[in-house]
């Protein structure tokens, strides 16, 4: 059986067929794996789970190369939609509530495009509650009086709803104390282990995306320069000058690392 559930293969994209945003990202995302894509402010990472999850378009951004597979389908030849019914789910930057609708409205919205029963809304509810348990207390209020952890986690709850494959986070870290920080990842690594959930996460917080990843990518300037185990990377301690630093840093120090170089 083929274990690769995503792979991009050297990934090229413009926006306005003029601002090139990558060119060269590859990585694989195993059944039942964690994996981070990590890299500094405008590295590409969001990019990517837009291109992954085939929502590139609506911001005028286009792929000129490379292919992403989704279970064996080309992602672009499947609407977003679609991919969200085929397992797909992004979670993307922004947490993206519904402000105006209750917490527990928002979740129930990530049921509407699986056509469920009552009864299995209703399950699924309090499954999430019990992941997020201080999305019970606040079920009735508006997500948009809700602190900046619950709308994350109503985010992720409402992903959870459509039954996801695939989870594809977008920085669920930004802005939020580690605390919460902590807690969110925590309930993405009992999903992961407890019931196989794959999860491509991006984030910038490199040290407790490595905590939790199996595999992690690391993008500069569009490309994927680095790809390795999260405990290969987290051992390094030059991963965050590496990523974080300049190019020609980057370039010298990946000269002389053990990991798997790509660029
Ligand atoms: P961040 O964490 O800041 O979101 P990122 O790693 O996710 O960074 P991207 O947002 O994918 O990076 O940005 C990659 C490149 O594409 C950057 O140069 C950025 O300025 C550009 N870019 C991103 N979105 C757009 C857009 N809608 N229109 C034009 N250029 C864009």
């Amino acid at each position: 059986m083929n274990d690769i559930l995503l792979s991009v293969d050297a990934l090229s994209a413009t926006y306005n067929h003029a601002i090139r945003a990558l060119s060269g990202v590859s990585f694989t995302v195993r059944h039942g794996e964690i994996v981070a894509l990590l890299g500094a402010n405008g590295a590409g990472k969001s990019t990517t789970l837009k291109a992954v999850s085939n929502l590139l378009h609506a911001e005028r951004g286009q792929i000129t190369e490379g292919s992403i597979h989704f279970d064996g389908a080309a992602v672009a030849s499947v609407s977003s939609a679609d991919l969200v019914r085929r397992g797909l789910v992004p979670v993307l930057e922004g947490r993206h509530c519904f402000r105006s609708l209750t917490v527990e409205e928002n979740l129930i919205t990530g049921a509407i495009g699986r056509d469920a029963r009552r009864s299995e809304v209703r399950a699924d509810l309090d499954r999430v509650y019990a992941l997020f348990p201080p999305l019970k207390k606040r079920r009735l209020s508006l997500s948009g009086f809700t602190s900046g952890g619950e709308q994350q986690m109503t985010a992720i709850g409402r992903a959870l709803m459509s039954r996801p494959r695939l989870l594809v986070l977008d920085e669920p870290s930004m802005g939020l104390a580690p605390l919460v920080v902590e807690n969110i990842f925590r309930t993405l690594k009992r999903l992961n282990v407890d019931e196989g959930l794959s999860i491509l996460v991006a984030e910038q917080n490199s040290t407790v995306a490595l905590r939790f990843a199996d595999r992690a990518a690391v993008l500069e300037n569009g490309r994927t320069v680095l790809d390795g185990p999260a405990l290969e990377l987290r051992q390094r301690a030059d991963i965050k000058a590496l990523y974080l630093g300049s190019p020609s840093e980057s370039a010298a120090r990946l000269s002389s690392s053990s990991s798997k170089a790509v660029a």
